[in-house]
């Protein structure tokens, strides 16, 4: 998800103190370890670090998490969820379906070492990204609003979004710190995102993401991205329709921002299994029986 202005000033001073890439092999830190308090500052996280190191070979569920920092510090604390995902700034900790439950498993070094030594976005893309001077979500302007604009992935990191111009988009801080709280109610869906992306037919990578949203609203926008991730889709628009042939309920919702422009919203509230075989192949056949019947 976006950087905030917050976490470009520590990149800048982070990558003064050297940003050799860790290899994916270097043995994790002990939670003992002193590099841990420059890498993970807040203690709290840090003491999911340590809970999550502890149990690498029988990872926890959120639940379990906030149980032990409820024992730890007496009370449970708020925002157990964003401080797990900032744990991910430096490791690969994803959160897979295991034995019944959504578990966090501490796998290794975050590939291409620390997020902050590889942000990865030059200063000429993030200015080309921030060149409409207009939240892409909200519509308000710098000039006009006095909002702060960042540069924001419209499919986070974390679910496997890319650093590519296609993913990226301006947004104020304020859209960027909702949407951060929104998107991380479905974090236990980011390993089925990520997987979405990987799924050669169109059709399948936009399905894939409606499902991993269980029913709720996806900006077109995500939509968009997911459908083009292996190869540029012009109409993923149709792509979405096309799904009602398979007997999907797709639902569309237009949201106007400040500036008056149009955004569509969509939501699966029925799917189906997907076809064996070709799925454009599938599709095509049950639109040629609808022409005939
Ligand atoms: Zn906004």
């Amino acid at each position: 998800m976006a950087k905030s202005s917050d976490r470009r000033r520590r990149a800048r001073s982070k990558s003064c103190a050297g940003d050799q890439a860790q290899p994916a092999s270097r043995p994790l830190p002990h939670p003992s370890d002193p590099i841990l308090q420059t890498l993970v500052r807040d203690t709290t996280t840090r003491l999911i670090y340590g809970f999550l190191f502890k149990r690498r070979q029988n990872p926890p569920t959120m639940v379990e998490i906030r149980a032990f920092l409820a024992r730890k510090l007496g009370e449970a604390p708020a925002q157990t969820d964003r401080r797990v995902r900032d744990l991910r700034d430096a490791f690969e900790v994803p959160s897979e379906y295991l034995d019944g439950g959504y578990r966090y498993v501490l796998r290794g070094w975050r590939a291409g070492g620390p997020l902050e030594d590889r942000s990865g976005i030059s200063g000429r893309l993030r200015a080309e990204v921030l060149s409409p001077q207009r939240c892409a979500q909200c519509g308000r302007t710098p000039l006009d609003h006095g909002v702060v604009l960042v540069v924001d992935h419209m499919i986070p990191r974390e679910w496997g979004g890319s650093n590519e111009r296609e993913n990226l988009q301006p947004l104020c801080e304020e859209c960027n710190h909702g949407k951060r709280d929104l998107y991380s109610s479905y974090d236990a869906a980011a390993s089925q995102i990520r997987q979405a992306i990987t799924y050669d037919e169109p059709h399948r990578r936009i399905g894939e993401l409606l499902k991993a949203f269980r029913g709720d609203w996806v900006p077109g926008g995500m939509l968009g991205v997911v459908a083009s991730a292996i190869q540029y889709q012009e109409d993923w628009q149709k792509r979405t329709r096309e799904l009602r042939t398979l007997g999907w309920v797709i639902e569309t919702q237009k949201r106007r921002d400040v500036a008056g422009r149009i955004h569509t919203y969509y939501r699966a509230s029925h799917w189906e299994p997907w076809p064996r075989g070709d799925i454009r192949a599938e599709i095509r056949r049950r639109e040629r029986s609808a022409r005939s019947a």
